[in-house]
Order: structure tokens, then C-alpha cells, then sequence
């Protein structure tokens, strides 16, 4: 059996649902499953909805309801069930108008809709072209969840739950149409893996199920070089490891959710991102291990990025000081990203999204913290042997610009080298590095998979 999973945009409208039901056809030999994330934006337009009944008290769901009806219309098939849904949805909104409460629990039960709505309408259109299609609420496929509402974590018992749940529909000849994205916590409660996480769900059905591969279908020719908005020439790369996929995704490169690659580099299972408008390019292969000739893959960058410039003589010699050092972040709750450390000072980066006074009122008795705003992390994915090369040119390429660089860590991943800059600067760095190393010259073909 394989896994395909459409993202948004391969199903903005009844067009593009029949274009993907085309795709699935000429797969049917091999048994897929389909993962299915919510139509175009409706996602977004769903938290828009909240938010709306939430301060104006405006219960709206119109364009999502328009969305989803002119997709029935253009495939012309008869109504799935999804009136009862609608009906659902808009008594959640009104309930959230009046409570003026929208917690993330609340939250998840909201954009579930989107999945569920959207794996009806796919699997009624798959039906309507002769498949067996049927439509499978994660719940029902074995998806459990724990209850950390809006970035939930399977529960290992999930790599039993969904072979036993989705194995005999797919023995049993039926084209399973799962909603990705979302589970249920044990006591019954709806969750979601994360913004993107239908990535997650489709990895994860292919390595519990052993599926010979996963195929996630994006809008984009693959994993690319670097963000084409910021740098255009930018190519997709035929052949990445999991573990560069995992530095990319995370990296800024947003071609896939950050913990997607988790299951599937467990059990080896190969992924492909493919491209669903345009499904002759060949797209990416992620597996386990790649001959290694390629000095550089891609380079991203993370905008919005606080650097804590952390100075203590107290550290000279000392045990322990580290680790009361990161308790306090972990009070706090402070996800760090880049560390970098001497006998006398750590300097660590996070998001800029957390408030970092009382840490920095705790930390102040122990040390002198500075806190630096207005970053951005460059990271270079490539061959860390190569490592010293890669950093002697890329400082050079900084030379060159005149942008001084910050703050270096040499990713314990082995896969990435990042740097601070000011985020002011990241798009001409990125952009520098990308033509440097990447350029016109680089040759993909010296990559072949083990
Ligand atoms: N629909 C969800 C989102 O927009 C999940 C996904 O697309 O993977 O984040
Ligand atoms: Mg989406």
C-alpha cells in the first residue's frame, strides 16, 4: 500500500479535487490511502471565524459554506453529508459569541471541521469515478492523540491502532479518505498535530501500516534550494535525508510539518514531496541515507528570532551551572533554538514571540543577561565534513556584504551550520549564500540515493 496526502491547495476547489482524484486513479494498483488537509485556507478562515464571533460577536460562515458548496457544484456530485457539520460549526461559533471563550481545545474542535468537511466531499467525488472511496475521521483510523490542544503528540499506542483500524478497509479493497491533521485525546476530545500537521498524519499511517512509500503533494516542485520568495532561482533538490528534510522544515523552508519526518525515518519508509500542479516533475525523495557529494543543499532563514547574551564569571569551573541555567528557561516555558557557549558566557536564541522579563529577572542574580531583538537564525544545510570549507566561504560571503555575524552554532544534527544576523539583513545573506553555493553551476546530479 502507499500514502498520498494533498495538502490545501492541491484541493482549492472542485477542479483541483478532480485533478487529485485523477492522480489517485492511477495509483489504485498499488492501494493508497488518502490524507487530506482542509480546502485552500479554510484552516485560516475558520480561526478568522473564532476570532470574529469571539470579539464582534459575528457568527459567520459564509465563505466557508460558499467554498465548500462550489466545489459539490463543480463535480457535480450529489450532496455528501456535511450539512450536519455546517449546522455543527456555526452552533460552535454562536456558543463561542456568547461564552466570549476560545481556549485551544476549543480551537482544535473548530478547524476540525475543515478535514472533515473536505475528506466527504473527496471521497463522495472519488465514489462518483467508480473508486470505493469512504471517508475516515482520524478517530476512526486510530489516531489518538495526547491532550496538548494545538500541537498535539500521538500516543505510541497510535502505531497499533491505526493498522488495526485502517488495514482491513484497505484488504478489503476500499480507497480509505482519512482527515489529516486532527486526532482524539483518550477521553474523546478533538485535538490537532499542529498548523501543517497533516504531513504528520500521512507519515505517520505509511510507517505504522509499512506502506512501501509516502507521497506528500504540495504546490511546489519539491524541497527547494531556499524559500523561492526570497530568493527566486531557487530549485528543487531530487534527493534529501530525512534528517536535512527535518532541518529545512523547521528552518523557515515550510515545505513540511517539523516533526514529519519522525515516523518515517524510524521504519525508513521513503517520502516524496511532490507537486500536485504538476505532477511530471520527479519532486523529492526523502530516505535514510544519500551518497554525500553535495557540499550544500539549501539555506534557510527564521525571521523574529531574540538572542540572550548570557555573561557569569561564576561559570568558570563550575558544575551545574548550565543546567540551572536551562531550568529557568524550562520554567518559563521557553523553547531555545541555537546555543552557544564559552567558559564565561552562553548565549542562547528563541522566538520573539515569548516575554522574557521574568527570566531575565531570575537569571539576573546569577548573571548579566542582555537580550538582543530584531535577529534572524541563517542555516546552511549541508555535508558537516565539508564543514570548514562551508564556513570559510560562508563568512566570506559575509565579508563580502559587510554583515557581521553574530552568534555561530555547528548543529548537533550534523546537518546545519547557523548564524545570528540582524533580520534586517537575513534576505541579502540568504540570498548571497544561495549564489554562492548553489548558483547556476550546481549540479543535482552528483546526488544518487543508497
Ligand atoms: N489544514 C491544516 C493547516 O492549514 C493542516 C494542514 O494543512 O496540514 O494547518
Ligand atoms: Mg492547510
Amino acid at each position: 500500500m502507499i500514502v498520498m496526502k494533498f495538502g490545501g491547495s492541491s484541493l482549492a476547489n472542485g477542479e483541483r479535487i478532480r485533478h487529485v482524484a485523477e492522480l489517485v486513479k492511477l495509483e489504485l494498483p498499488r492501494k493508497p490511502v488518502l490524507v487530506v488537509s482542509a480546502m485552500g485556507d479554510t484552516t485560516d478562515h475558520l480561526l478568522e471565524a473564532a476570532t470574529r464571533a469571539l470579539e464582534t460577536g459575528t457568527v459567520s460562515i459564509e465563505g466557508i459554506t460558499e467554498l465548500h458548496k462550489n466545489a459539490i457544484r463543480e463535480l457535480n456530485i450529489a450532496m455528501p453529508k456535511i450539512m450536519p457539520l455546517l449546522a455543527e460549526l456555526q452552533i460552535l461559533l454562536v456558543g463561542i459569541s456568547l461564552i466570549k471563550e476560545l481556549t485551544g481545545r476549543t480551537k482544535d474542535y473548530l478547524v476540525s471541521f475543515g478535514e472533515r468537511l473536505a475528506a466527504r466531499i473527496v471521497a463522495a467525488y472519488c465514489q462518483s469515478m467508480g473508486m470505493e472511496a469512504k471517508a475516515v475521521d482520524a478517530w476512526e483510523g486510530g489516531f489518538v492523540s495526547d491532550s496538548h490542544f494545538t500541537a498535539a503528540e500521538l500516543v505510541p499506542e497510535s502505531w497499533d491502532s491505526i493498522p488495526e483500524k485502517l488495514m482491513p478497509l484497505i484488504d478489503g479493497g476500499m480507497l480509505p479518505v482519512l482527515t489529516g491533521f486532527i486526532a482524539k485525546d483518550c477521553k474523546g476530545a478533538i485535538t490537532t498535530l499542529g498548523r501543517g500537521g497533516s504531513d504528520l498524519s500521512a507519515t505517520m499511517i505509511a510507517a505504522a501500516c509499512q506502506a512501501e512509500e509516502a507521497q506528500i503533494w504540495k504546490d511546489v516542485d519539491g524541497i527547494l534550494t531556499a524559500d523561492p520568495r526570497i530568493v527566486p532561482e531557487a530549485r528543487p533538490v531530487e534527493a534529501v535525508t530525512y534528517e536535512e528534510a527535518a532541518e529545512l522544515a523547521y528552518f523557515g523552508a515550510q515545505v513540511l510539518h517539523p516533526r514529519a519526518m519522525q515516523p518515517c525515518m524510524r521504519t525508513k519508509t521513503p517520502v516524496w514531496v511532490k507537486n500536485s500542479y504538476n505532477s511530471r516533475a520527479p519532486g523529492t525523495r526523502i530516505v535514510a541515507a544519500l551518497e554525500k557529494t553535495r557540499p550544500v543543499l539549501g539555506i534557510t532563514s527564521r525571521n523574529q528570532v531574540t538572542l540572550v547574551d548570557i555573561v557569569s564569571t561564576r561559570m568558570l569551573g563550575q558544575a551545574g551551572f548550565l543546567a540551572e541555567l536551562f531550568a529557568d528557561f524550562a520554567k518559563y516555558g521557553i523553547s531555545v533554538d541555537m546555543v552557544a557557549t564559552s567558559e564565561v558566557s552562553v548565549s542562547v536564541t528563541m522566538d520573539a514571540t515569548y516575554d522574557l522579563e521574568p527570566l531575565k529577572k531570575d537569571l539576573s542574580r546569577i548573571a548579566d543577561v542582555e537580550i538582543k531583538t530584531g535577529k534572524a537564525i541563517v542555516t546552511i544545510i549541508g555535508d558537516v565534513d565539508r564543514s570548514s570549507e562551508i564556513l570559510h566561504q560562508a563568512f566570506g560571503v559575509c565579508v563580502s556584504l559587510g554583515i557581521p555575524v553574530q552568534m555561530v552554532s555547528h548543529g548537533a544534527s550534523k546537518v546545519n551550520i547557523s548564524f545570528i544576523v540582524n533580520d534586517t539583513q537575513s534576505t541579502e545573506v540568504v540570498q548571497g549564500l544561495h549564489k554562492h553555493f548553489i548558483g547556476a553551476n550546481f549540479s543535482e546530479g552528483s546526488t544518487s540515493c543508497i
